[in-house]
């Protein structure tokens, strides 16, 4: 079959789903319908291989009645089929239009009658006319309507007839179902071509306007990202420009303080040099901080700034006498030292240093002091120093390096003359790190400290104005070398009146002042003041008793704001309930004489207290046995003490057999504070003595001193704290050692009044005086 020849003929029929064949193309038609089969299988059978494809009229349109379908349909030739499952694969040259003259059948598959409709031609010059027109069209822009068919256009050269062209083209320009549903229709060729004209015309424009758009769209994205990058890289610029103006102005301002702070020329130049580098630097480099830190450092070291001194003694001997009570000694000792510096103008070669036992005023003497002179005041804590780089700084080279304790200091003082207090320096330890205490020496001495040298600072620090004082609780602890350079002023503990007065006169209305508190409205009774001090407080100075009244003005002032009722009155009956249960019992006399019961004195870091010796025995071989917590001394003295006894038991009645058949035990109760010290050896002589010749010890006797094998009583050390324990815990006299006669006067009158002191110089003279007859 041809497509130019008018026949009648009768085929099986194919409905061709979504797709429009024309005439001279290809189509693929999936078929799932069981019929499609039947009709492609007898179509198969015969020889031309014909068959008919129907077209719906309407895209969506899914029915199978014969007035869906358009009138006119296609006629081509199966090429092939393949089965895929239960689909068929279809292949079809579609040769002709025809007209559906007749719906045969329809089971089991369609078959109609049709007529073919060879194109026709109207008009011979039109369609050359639409021809060259149509050449003029598939230019270049042209191609693109025809992607996947590019050879297309080149048959246009190639001699298609008008009829072929007008298929070809329909078929693959991208038009809607419609309007190839129209080119179906459409029998005449010129017709057809100015259609086609029309649609390549139209299709061209549309393809432009979306090129445009594409374009458009294209261009709006990149210059979204052209406009975010540029705004990134403007913010950045901005932040960079702002930090640069930001450094400079603070490069100014830092130069404007070195030159303010009257360096020396060499530090001044450092700084400068410093000061180029870190202009230099980038702020967000680690360098670029540790620089600044270092020169904000050497800003704020005060290198000329000084405080007027007052130079008037009589002023400083005010001062002293408002804040402290008692203490005179002491007091005259400072000033005398004080009336040196101001003659010399000077500083002096040795440095003061206050030794005494804690909260006893070391340290509010030297801010008093610092007062009096009107000077700045620094207290740097040397406790628990053991490398030297915390007096001398680290390297700057260290991460996290920091200067010194002694500049750092300085700093805090802000002028190159203060009152620097170098507290408890007998706390200063070395260790592999190196020493301490020789980086001390060049602190305090006066050759040397005008150029001291802080590894973090790296050029000399001039030391020489500047009023050190220094505190220790303990003389022996100093490292020898530095008490070389000390001038030592000791205090000791206070008694219970000293405490008493103290509080009364200073602490309760300091305590008071801090909180804000009137007097009026705060009662503090003696007799509450005196249970606090004795069953609350058990130390040498008064900084726990300080405390527990702060605490009750607190408390006071929280009952007051709660009741708003004043005033608060604190006596003897009240005060467990405001500060809880006592903390302590100090140790009381026994009430009676007995045998081998014996009162020692001891010397404890919280002052003087007294010491209690048992001493029994029972059958045994001999032997010596001690408890209650004692040190090596305390053993030792022991050990000597019976030996004495044990030598000189003929002239004190005592048996020899005693020794061999009995064990004698002595024990020092109260053991939770260890107890040591070479002065026991007088008391427990006198326990075992007593214990082995079976004579009382007088109850109001108390005793210090130790004992030689002979029998001859040592000197001991803390006589004005054990004189006090003793008079505290009620002891009518105290046996001394002869040799510490010279201490008495130490010992305050209130207590001297009470007290009697009897110095001894051999063991014969204190048992004659301790044994009972
Ligand atoms: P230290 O330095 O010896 O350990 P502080 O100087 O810190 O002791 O003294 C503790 C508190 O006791 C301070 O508030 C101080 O004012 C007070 N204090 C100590 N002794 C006296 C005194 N004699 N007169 C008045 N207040 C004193």
């Amino acid at each position: 079959m041809n497509s130019t020849e008018v026949i009648n003929i009768t085929l099986p029929a194919i409905i061709s789903r979504g797709i429009v064949p024309l005439p001279h193309n290809e189509i693929k038609l999936e078929a799932p319908k069981l019929e499609t089969h039947l009709a492609i299988k007898e179509v198969m059978e015969t020889s031309d291989k014909l068959v008919c494809v129907l077209v719906k009229k309407e895209f969506l349109n899914l029915g199978k009645e014969p007035k869906s379908f358009n009138e006119i349909a296609i006629i081509g030739k199966v090429t092939a089929v393949s089965d895929i499952t239960n689909i068929q694969r279809i292949i079809i040259k579609t040769i002709v239009r025809c007209e559906v003259l007749e719906y045969i059948t329809t089971v089991p598959y369609l078959k109609v009658n049709v007529v073919t409709k060879p194109s026709t031609s109207s008009s011979q010059t039109k369609e050359l006319a639409c021809i060259r027109l149509l050449v003029q069209e598939l230019d270049q822009k042209a191609q693109s309507l025809f992607k996947g068919k590019p050879e297309l256009i080149s048959k246009v050269s190639e001699g298609v007839t008008p009829e072929i062209l007008t298929d070809l083209f329909a078929h693959n320009l991208p038009l809607d179902y419609n309007s190839k549903i129209k080119y179906l229709n459409t029998i005449d060729i010129t017709e057809r071509m100015v259609m086609l004209l029309q649609d390549i015309k139209r299709e061209k424009i549309i393809r432009d306007v979306e090129e445009e758009i594409d374009i458009k769209v294209k261009e709006s994205i990149a210059e979204n990202q052209k406009e975010f990058y540029l705004r990134e890289k403007m913010k950045a610029i901005q932040e960079e420009l702002g930090d640069k103006a930001k450094k400079e102005s603070d490069i100014e301002e830092l130069r404007k303080k070195i030159y303010e702070c009257k360096m020396p020329k060499s530090v001044e130049e450092k700084a400068l040099n410093e000061l180029s580098r870190y202009s230099m630097l980038s702020s967000a480099s680690g360098e670029s901080s540790i620089s600044r830190t270092y020169l904000d450092f050497l800003i704020s070291l005060p290198w000329s700034k000084k405080s007027e001194d007052c130079q008037d003694i009589l002023k400083a001997k005010e001062q002293l006498d408002k804040d402290h009570h008692g203490l005179d000694k002491v007091k005259d000792r400072i000033l005398e030292y004080l009336a040196v510096c101001i003659m010399t103008k000077k500083t002096p070669q040795a440095i003061l240093c206050l030794v005494g036992p804690p909260g006893v005023g070391k340290t509010s003497l030297a801010k008093s002091i610092a007062k009096a002179m009107n000077k700045q005041f620094i207290k740097q804590s040397l406790g628990g120093v053991k490398d030297e780089s915390e007096i001398r700084g680290h390297r700057r080279t260290y991460l996290g390096a920091l200067p010194g304790r002694i500049l750092q200091g300085m700093k805090r003082a802000g002028t190159i003359n203060p009152v620097f207090l170098l507290d408890e320096i007998d706390k200063l330890s070395s260790d592999y790190r190196g020493d301490p205490a020789s980086a001390m020496l060049e602190v305090l001495d006066a050759e040397q400290n005008k150029f001291f040298s802080d590894n973090y600072l790296e050029e000399p620090y001039d030391l020489s104005n500047v009023f050190f004082l220094a505190t220790a609780n303990y003389l022996e602890n100093i490292p020898p070398a530095l008490r070389d350079r000390l001038e030592i002023v000791e205090l000791s503990s206070y008694t219970e009146f000293e405490k008493f007065e103290i509080a009364k006169i200073h602490l309760i209305d300091k305590q008071l002042e801090i909180h804000g508190l009137s007097k009026t409205d705060f009662k503090l009774t003696d007799e509450a003041l005196w249970i606090i001090i004795r069953e609350y407080t058990r130390e040498a100075g008064v900084r726990e008793l300080e405390r527990y009244i702060g605490t009750l003005i607190r408390k006071a002032i929280k009952t007051i704001l709660i009741n708003k009722e004043t005033p608060i009155v604190i006596d003897e009956n009240n005060i467990v309930s405001w500060i809880g249960k006592p903390r302590y019992s100090y140790t009381k006399l026994d009430e009676i004489d007995q045998v081998g019961i014996v009162t020692g004195l001891a010397y404890t870091q919280f002052g003087g207290d007294t010491l209690p010796i048992e001493a029994t025995c029972y059958k045994g071989d001999g032997r010596l046995l001690l408890t209650g917590k004692l040190g090596d001394v305390m053993k030792e003295s022991a050990q000597a003490a019976f030996s004495y006894v044990k030598n000189n038991a003929e002239k004190l009645n005592i048996s020899p057999s005693v020794f061999k058949e009995n064990d004698i035990h002595i024990h020092v109760p109260e053991g939770a504070v260890p107890k040591d010290g070479p002065s026991a050896g007088v008391a427990l002589t006198t326990a075992i003595a007593s214990l082995l010749s079976q004579r009382k010890v007088d109850h109001t006797l108390g005793m210090t001193g130790e004992i030689t094998l002979r029998g001859r009583v040592l000197p001991i050390g803390g006589l004005r704290e054990k004189s006090i324990a003793a008079h505290r815990s009620g002891l009518k006299k105290i046996l001394i050692p002869k040799e510490n006669v010279k201490d008495i006067e130490d010992i305050p009158e209130t207590v001297l009044k009470d007290l009697q002191i009897i110095p001894v110089s051999t063991a014969e003279e204190v048992l004659e005086i301790a044994l009972l007859k």
